[in-house]
């Protein structure tokens, strides 16, 4: 594959779908043309495997593409994702298709942050707003292959003095932080950042966003927020919503106080669910322990015998 004649260089808290944007938009191409001519016309995915190919077309190291696409393999069980040089569960993390911007932060730069890739990043710590998952224009999804990073396909600009944003509840803009330092640790094979609350110690980030998830109501809750919302994605702020009260409950159990919530059915089953599927040793034993700590039923079976990596029992043992 040619090289851009016009080079870009990517910066090293962008994502890859805004790198790719942003590099064949400066070269007025774009991100449809090049996925119909690497994958053919089915599949309009950029994948880990067509690295070198973005390589020799940007002349960014493949290495730079790979940690930041979501590579998916069969772990035990279930579906497992490499992604940022750390292990994820499924897709529920990650946003797929439907990307979320800081419209604020794109007028600054026009750099989409490798964070917003991220279901559980759901508002701007620098803007305090947060992310926007729709064009305020049409009312439509913000498509991988738009005009430019910070343009819809309806032409709109994404940032708009007009409509300022919703503001971020202050717990969430903390935890996103938190999640960005951990993040781009990670991606620079740097140590975690000293956990957030008290419970996460030891966890994986995929740990962090599970056990928040599942206190604020579980994979029932998700399912419920995105039968509701009037978009077929999961959308931003209801996740933001979610989230903040599953921190709220987890700040509660750390503090020993009584909750400020009640617990639902979804909770006790989402965590089960957890101690079961969980990505490591340590956010299996979390959820467990979590669930009996606060006394939670789970009518959640699993039907499957588990033979989880055998290298868990080994980790961090290094
Ligand atoms: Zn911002
Ligand atoms: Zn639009």
């Amino acid at each position: 594959m040619a090289a851009l004649l016009n080079p870009v260089t990517p910066t090293a808290n962008e994502s890859t779908g805004g790198f790719l944007l942003r590099a064949l938009s400066a070269n007025g191409a774009n991100v449809r043309e090049l996925l119909s001519l690497t994958r053919g016309s089915t599949r309009r995915q950029i994948l880990p495997e067509d690295a070198p190919l973005y390589e020799q077309l940007t002349g960014t190291p493949a290495e730079w593409f790979v940690r930041r696409i979501a590579h998916v393999r069969q772990g035990d069980h279930w579906p497992e994702i490499e992604l940022f040089g750390t292990r994820w569960r499924d897709d529920w993390t990650l946003r797929g298709q439907y990307t979320q911007v800081c419209p604020e932060c794109l007028e600054r730069s026009a750099v989409a942050r490798v964070e917003w890739d991220l279901m559980g990043y759901t508002a701007c710590p620098v803007h305090r707003k947060l992310l926007v998952d729709r064009c305020a224009d049409c009312g439509r999804a913000l498509q991988p292959n738009r005009p430019a990073v910070d343009v819809c396909r309806c032409g709109a600009f994404l940032s708009r003095p007009d409509t300022p944003g919703q503001d971020a509840d202050a717990g969430m803009l903390a935890w996103c932080q938190w999640l960005s330092k951990a993040v781009m640790g990670a991606i620079e094979g740097q140590t975690r950042p000293e956990p957030l609350l008290a419970s996460f110690d030891g966890l994986s980030i995929d740990g962090w966003y599970r056990l928040c998830i599942c206190l604020g109501g579980g994979v029932r809750a998700l399912r419920g927020a995105h039968l509701n919302a009037a978009c077929p994605w999961l959308d931003t702020a209801a996740v933001h919503e979610i989230l903040r009260q599953g921190l709220e409950a987890l700040r509660d159990v750390d503090a020993g106080r009584p909750l400020h919530i009640a617990l639902g059915m979804g909770c006790g089953d989402s965590l089960a669910e957890q101690a079961v599927r969980g990505i490591t040793l340590e956010d299996r034993n979390a959820a467990s322990g979590l669930r009996m700590r606060l006394r939670l039923p789970s009518r959640w079976r699993n039907a499957k015998h588990v033979l989880h990596r055998q290298g868990d029992l080994f980790e961090g043992w290094a």
